[in-house]
C-alpha cells in the first residue's frame, strides 16, 4: 500500500498523503540554466500571456481536499514552483487563513516552502517564522559556483541576493534547509561547496541534488524512451562534456557524483558528525541499520508524493510532470482517491519491480533500489535497459562509505543490518570477532 496505515488516529485508521503544490506553476523571477521546471510552461501549454497563478477557488479546493484526505496528528503542506514567493505575502496569508478554516481539532498544520530566496525580506521572514514554515533555500555554493547557473533574467548571478536571504533567515530564526545542485561544476568542487555551506551559510540541514537531464527532457517523459536508444554503461557519450553527449552539458557525470559524495562524506565523518545534518548521510545510516530509507529516490517504493499544477492538474511525481503521467484534476477527482489509485500504486511499485538484474544482484540494493526511475536511461554492460545513469557513482560511494558506516554504528552500539560487514555475516565468518573495521 502507498497509504501509511499506521496506528489509529481520532478513532480511525491513520491516513497520510503528500503533494507538492505549485501555486504559481513554473513561473519564476530568475532563470537558472539547469531548471527542470521552467520548460513546463511550454509543455503544459499555459495559455500565452495567461497567469499561471492558482485561483482562489482552486486554492481553497486544494486545501480542503488535502486536509480531508488525511487522518494524522500533523498535516504538512509543501509549496513549490517555479518561485512561489512571486505570489506575494498576501497570498500566503490567505493560505494560512484557509488552513485554519479547515483545520480539524487536535491536528497540527505545518508548511514547507521551496524558494530561490531572492524575494525574501524582513516582512516575509517575520511571517515565515511566526507560522513556523520550513524553508528550502536553493544555493549552490560560493559566489563563482552559485552564479555559474543561478542567474536572473538578465543573465546576472543571484548570489548576493541569496546571501541576503541567508542573513534574514538567521536573523528571524526561520527554520531552513539548503538545497544544493550538484552539477558539472559543483561536483568537481565538493569541499569548497560543503565548507561554504557549513561555515558561511551555517546550513542547519544540507540536501544535495544530482543534476541529471537528458537533452530530450523538456519534451519527452521518463520511461517513454525507446530501450534500443539507451547507451551502455561506460559509453563515452554518457559524459556531459562529450560533444555527442545524450545529457545536458551542465549535468554531473556518474563518477563525479560518486567522488563528490565521498569527499563530503569524509569531511563530515572526520569533523562534523552529530553537528551537521546531511540528508544522504543520515539516510545511509538508517539503511545500514536496517530501517527504511526516508528518501524516495533511494527507497524501495516511490510515488508517495504527488505534484499539483496551479490549475489543479495532479501528476504522479514532481519529476513526472508530463501529460503522460497526469492522474487527474482536483476539480474532477478527490486528491486522496488519486493518491491511493491503482495507477499511482503501480507507478510506486514499478521502482522495485523494474530493477535490472545488475541492481537485483548489487551489494547495495538495500541502500539504492536503482535510484530514481527518472534517471534510468542507460543499459547495463550486458545490454539490459533501465539502469540508472548515476549507478557507477552511487556504487563507488556506497563501497567507500560501507566500512565507515559500520564503524559508526558499532561504536554507538547499534546493529549493522546491511552492507558487507553486517552483523550476521561477520559472526558467521569470524566467530571470535568483536570489532572489525579497516579505517584507512
Ligand atoms: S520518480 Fe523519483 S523523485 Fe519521484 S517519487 Fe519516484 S524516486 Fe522519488
Ligand atoms: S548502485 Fe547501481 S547496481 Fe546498485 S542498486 Fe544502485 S543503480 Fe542498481
Amino acid at each position: 500500500m502507498l497509504v501509511t496505515q499506521g496506528p489509529q488516529f481520532n478513532g480511525k485508521a491513520s491516513k497520510r498523503l503528500h503533494v507538492m503544490a505549485k501555486p504559481i506553476g513554473a513561473a519564476c523571477n530568475i532563470d537558472c540554466t539547469y531548471c527542470y521546471y521552467l520548460s513546463k510552461q511550454d509543455l503544459l501549454e499555459y495559455k500565452k500571456g495567461c497567469s499561471p497563478k492558482m485561483d482562489d477557488e482552486t486554492l481553497e479546493t486544494y486545501i480542503r481536499q488535502y486536509i480531508e484526505g488525511q487522518n494524522t496528528p500533523e498535516i504538512i503542506f509543501s509549496w513549490q514552483g517555479g518561485e512561489p514567493t512571486i505570489l506575494g505575502l498576501a497570498y500566503f496569508r490567505k493560505i494560512v487563513e484557509l488552513q485554519k478554516k479547515y483545520q480539524p481539532a487536535g491536528v497540527k498544520i505545518a508548511n514547507d516552502l521551496q524558494t530561490n530566496g531572492t524575494l525574501l525580506n524582513d516582512e516575509w521572514c517575520e511571517f515565515l517564522a511566526q507560522h513556523q514554515f520550513l524553508v528550502g533555500l536553493s544555493i549552490d555554493g560560493p559566489e563563482l559556483l552559485h552564479n555559474a547557473y543561478r542567474t536572473n533574467k538578465a543573465g546576472r548571478g543571484t548570489f548576493k541576493q541569496v546571501m541576503k536571504a541567508v542573513d534574514l533567515l538567521h536573523k528571524h530564526k526561520v527554520k531552513f534547509a539548503t538545497l544544493t545542485c550538484v552539477n558539472n561544476l559543483t561536483s568537481k568542487n565538493p569541499l569548497d561547496v560543503y565548507r561554504f555551506l557549513r561555515d558561511v551559510v551555517k546550513s542547519p540541514q544540507m540536501q544535495f541534488i544530482p543534476i541529471v537531464e537528458q537533452k530530450t527532457f523538456r519534451t519527452t517523459a521518463p520511461q517513454t524512451w525507446h530501450p534500443q536508444t539507451q547507451l551502455r554503461q561506460g559509453d563515452k557519450r554518457l559524459n556531459p562534456w562529450h560533444k555527442n553527449s545524450v545529457v545536458e552539458p551542465w549535468c554531473t557525470s556518474a563518477e563525479a557524483w560518486g567522488d563528490f559524495l565521498i569527499a563530503v562524506f569524509d569531511e563530515w565523518v572526520n569533523n562534523d558528525i552529530g553537528k551537521v545534518f546531511v540528508q544522504y548521510f543520515e539516510a545511509s545510516v538508517e539503511t545500514w541499520m536496517g530501517r527504511k530509507n526516508p528518501l524516495c529516490t533511494l527507497g524501495e517504493i516511490c510515488g508517495k508524493g504527488l505534484a499539483m499544477e496551479s490549475n489543479g492538474d495532479v501528476f504522479t511525481c514532481d519529476h513526472y510532470v508530463y501529460p503522460e503521467y497526469q492522474v487527474g484534476n482536483i476539480h474532477h477527482q478527490k486528491l486522496d482517491e488519486m493518491a491511493y489509485s491503482s495507477e499511482q500504486q503501480k507507478f510506486g511499485f514499478a521502482k522495485s519491480r523494474t530493477l535490472t538484474s545488475q541492481c537485483q544482484q548489487c551489494d547495495y540494493k538495500f541502500a539504492c533500489y536503482g535510484e530514481c526511475p527518472k534517471n534510468r536511461f542507460i543499459r547495463t554492460k550486458d545490454g539490459e535497459p533501465g539502469l540508472n545513469y548515476l549507478c557507477a557513482g552511487w556504487k563507488k560511494f556506497f563501497n567507500h562509505a560501507d566500512s565507515t558506516l559500520t564503524y559508526i554504528l558499532r561504536a554507538t552500539g547499534h546493529p549493522v543490518a546491511n552492507g558487507k560487514f553486517r552483523d550476521g555475516l561477520l559472526k558467521a565468518h569470524s566467530p571470535q570477532y568483536s570489532y572489525v573495521h579497516n579505517r584507512a
